[in-house]
Parts: C-alpha cells; structure tokens; sequence
C-alpha cells in the first residue's frame, strides 16, 4: 500500500513537529496513543503557545488602552503587535481593517449587524452556498428575517462542487453580498473563491469569505482576493479559543456601524449620545481578550516558521493517502471528491450510524467526528443524517491514517456482524 503513494517531502517534519504539541504524546484511553483527527473542528496547540499566554499572565497582564503606566503599555504593545502580525499573515490592506473578535462565528455576525442591518431591504438578496457551515447561514437567515431581505443559494452537486453555471442566473444586480466558504468543513472542497469574487463585484455584490477552513492551512492574501470581509477563528489554527479575526476592506470598513457599544469603542461619551472611536476598536467594545490575541499572534509566528504552501501541499498529499486507503473498506463511501482539495475527509459506512462509528474509533484512541458538522442542510443534500469526519493537520501522520483505517475496518467489521 505504502508503495502507491507519493514521497512525502513536503519540506515539513510532521514527527518532529508533534514534539511541539505536549497533548499528543498522551493517552486518553490506557494503553491507547491519542490518534487526533478532528483538526477542523479544532487544532492542538503547542507549546510556544501556551508559554506565550501563561507569560502574559505571569509577566504583561494589564487592560489595554487605557492606563499611562508602563505595564499597560506593555499590554496594549503586545495586543496591536498581534494585530500587526495577523495583519502580515492574511495581507490585509492595513492594521485598521483587522478586528479581533471572539471568533469566525461572532465575525459574520458582526458582519450582518454592522453592514448588513443598514443596507439590507425587502428586494435584496444575500446570495450562500448550499455547502455553508451553520455560522455562515444562520447570521443570515437572522438579518433577511429582520430586512426582508431574501436567501439565495448555490447550489452543491454530487462531488461537492458549486454548481457555477447557476451563477449566472443567481449573481444579479439585487445581490448585496456573496457570502460563502473558502474551504468546506465537511467536503474539504476548495473553492475558486479569485473567480467568485469577481464575479460578484462585477454586479456590485460584496463578498464575505469565510475563511475558517483556509487560513490555518494554505496561504491566504486579501489583498489578492480582494475580498470585502474575510473571518477565521484562533483556536483553528493552533491559536487558543475565544479568539478570531475580521478583516474588513477599507471602502467596507467607512460603511460599518458600530455593533456592541461600551467602553473602547467611543471617543466622547455625554449623557445622551457617544461619538466612535477609529477602526479597529470602534468594532471592539469592552475589554478585549488580550492573552488570545497574544497566543494566536504566537501561532502565526509558528505557522509562518513551517511555512503554509509546505503545510498546504503535505496537507493535500497526505488527504490523498487517506482517499486511497479508506476506499479499501467495504461499504465504505466518500463524500467529496472535488479536484481542488484540502484534509478534510468525510464519509458514511453501510449500516452503521456516525455515532457509533466515532465512539468504536474513539476505543483505539482514534478521536474523529460524528454528526452533522453544523451543516445540516448540506446532511439533507446528500440523504445522509450525519456523516463522519476525518481532518488533518501538518503533524498528522501516515502513522495516522493507517491507525484510522485499521480502526474504521474494525468498526466495519463489527456492524457487519451485528446486521448478520
Ligand atoms: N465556518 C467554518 C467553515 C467552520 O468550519 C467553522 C467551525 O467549524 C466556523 C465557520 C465557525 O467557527 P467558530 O466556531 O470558531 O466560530
């Protein structure tokens, strides 16, 4: 088997690099290596992680822009130096336009607040895409519902593509925003977001790109795309939870309202009315969580030091291996097989439901998803009521996937004699 599948030289040492992440030398079951293979859910985080919060805490901690003395200075440096770095990482047009967030869902959300709640009316439409994760769906079925404004949908086909010949008939001038995933989090498609976009701005549609599924695993240029929103999440990316990002376009940014309202996004304050303070913090409402910024500023300087075409293209082969390996398993069926893909790989067993699949894995220390990946409507698409999930990230393994297969086989195995 192992003779069929290309070199691994991707200029990356996923062994080496494991050492980095102390959670993956440990057994969650006795007698069972932990075989972590829910990275789109949420990645592990290592140790230059960690040690970089824990040392806020220990050594920096103070609010942020506030006090005159040195120690908040200090905080209030390494948060925008976070911002600076997230800044460089996605090439985002300026540090303004870089909003932190608890999150790619609180992102969208903000989003369709700031930006759409203004703009949207009845006869406009917000155009999707049947293959959107919950948080890009619901934020939307929320603002049409509140603006009267209508859902429209591009439709998925069997290999989990677009259907881009449909958009000629859905990208009309009506369209307020293209909102759609970079990356599928359950067919691990990638999509030709470069092509998307300018095809949504040639009827004067902006485009938000949720970019949760992207970022940690390819490298990522606003200022190529030239996308107007653009959200991920800290916790996916080997940064801690409770952090993500938005990256508005300026021209979008001088549009947005302000969302939440508190302390740090005002300027003058009496007591009937407030004027705003500067993007970014006129989006930043409160204390901010400043050892988060701190950590996921850590992971970018980590991610940047693999390198994201390395991680992009191991990532690609290393799906690749995994395809080839579970199609071994009778009964076994592959759900997306896009030609453009990324390490996500979804699939559903003949007469075994994802649930219980997850839990036999989960016996060999084999930690995979089961369920509906927070797209239900895509589960109704594929006549499916839930799925399994198998994501990887850069210290995934071959060691890996064959533990996987070995497990899922058994799991096989099992229920073929359970159903007689
Ligand atoms: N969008 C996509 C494509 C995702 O996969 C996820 C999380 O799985 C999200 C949005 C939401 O991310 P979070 O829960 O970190 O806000």
């Amino acid at each position: 088997m192992r003779a069929s599948v290309p070199s691994f030289d991707f200029g990356l040492d996923p062994v080496a690099l494991r050492r980095d992440f102390p959670i993956l030398a440990r057994e969650v079951h006795p007698g069972r290596p932990l075989v972590y293979l829910d990275n789109a859910s949420t990645t592990q985080k290592p140790l230059v992680v960690i040690e970089a919060m824990a040392e806020h805490y220990r050594e920096t901690n103070a609010n942020v822009h506030r006090a005159v003395y040195r120690l908040a200075e200090i905080a209030t440096d390494a948060y925008e130096g976070a911002r600076r770095a997230v800044a460089r990482f996605i090439h985002a047009p300026n540090e303004h336009g870089v909003i932190f967030t608890s999150g790619a869902t609180a992102s969208i959300n903000l989003v369709a607040h700031a930006w759409g709640q203004p703009r949207c009316k009845a006869g406009d439409v917000i155009l999707l895409t049947e293959m959107e994760h919950h948080s890009n769906l619901v934020p939307w079925q929320m603002l049409a519902a509140r603006t009267g404004a209508t859902l429209a949908f591009v439709p998925v086909n069997d290999i989990g593509e677009l259907e881009l010949e449909s958009l000629d008939r859905l990208l009309t001038p009506r369209v307020r925003l293209f909102a759609f995933t970079h990356v599928s989090n359950v067919l691990g498609t990638v999509n030709p977001v470069r092509d998307l976009i300018t095809r949504a701005h040639a009827v004067g549609a902006a485009v938000l790109l949720d970019a949760a599924q992207s970022v940690p695993h390819m490298p990522v240029d606003c200022r190529a795309l030239d996308c107007d929103f653009l959200v991920f999440s800290g916790h996916k990316m080997c940064g801690p939870t409770g952090i993500g990002v938005l990256a508005v376009k300026p021209e979008r940014l001088e549009e947005m309202d302000p969302f939440l309202g508190g302390g740090e996004m005002i300027s003058r304050v009496t007591l009937e009315q407030a004027t705003w303070a500067e993007p970014p913090h006129k989006f930043e409402a409160g204390t901010p969580h400043v050892a988060g910024a701190v950590g996921l500023g850590a992971a970018v300087a980590y991610l940047e030091g693999i390198g994201l075409e390395a991680i992009h293209a191991y990532e690609r082969a290393l799906a690749a291996y995994v395809m080839a390996r579970l199609e071994t398993v009778p009964g076994l069926r592959i759900h997306g097989r896009a030609t453009a893909r990324s390490g996500v790989v979804s699939f559903s067993l003949e007469g075994a439901h994802p649930h219980d699949i997850a839990q036999l894995l989960d016996q060999d220390g084999v930690a995979i998803r089961g369920g509906h990946l927070c797209a239900q409507p895509l589960m109704r698409k594929r006549g499916v009521p839930a799925l399994n999930r198998a994501s990887f990230y850069f210290y995934n393994t071959r060691d890996d996937v064959d533990a996987l297969v070995r497990s899922v086989l058994r799991a096989q195995e099992f229920f073929a004699r359970a159903n007689g």
